[in-house]
C-alpha cells in the first residue's frame, strides 16, 4: 500500500519508464482549469493550462493571444465590444 496522501485523487498517476527498464507509477499534481472569458465565461483558447511556477517561466507571447483584450476576453466578446464602442461614438 502506498502512502496515505498518494491514495487521494487530487494527485494524478503517471506511468514512467525508469532507466532500469521497469515501469513505475509517479504521482503528479493536476493541471489547473483553463482561463475563462471575463464576459461570457467561455474557456479561452490559446492559453496554456499550467501550474503557476511553469507559467512564470514561460514567455509572455506563449501565455495569451496577442490582440486587444487577449487573455481576458474571448475573440467574439472582444469583437462585439469594439463594434459597440465605435457605434457609441
Ligand atoms: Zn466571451
Amino acid at each position: 500500500m502506498v502512502e496515505r496522501f498518494k491514495r487521494s485523487r487530487s494527485l494524478r498517476k503517471v506511468k514512467v519508464k525508469v532507466p532500469g527498464g521497469s515501469t513505475v507509477v509517479h504521482y503528479r499534481r493536476r493541471k489547473p482549469k483553463g482561463a475563462k472569458c471575463g464576459n461570457c465565461s467561455a474557456t479561452l483558447k490559446g492559453i496554456p493550462r499550467e501550474r503557476p511556477i511553469k507559467m512564470t517561466k514561460m514567455a509572455k507571447t506563449k501565455k495569451r493571444p496577442e490582440r486587444p483584450y487577449g487573455g481576458n476576453l474571448c475573440s467574439r466578446c472582444m469583437r462585439s465590444l469594439i463594434v459597440e464602442r465605435v457605434r457609441s461614438q
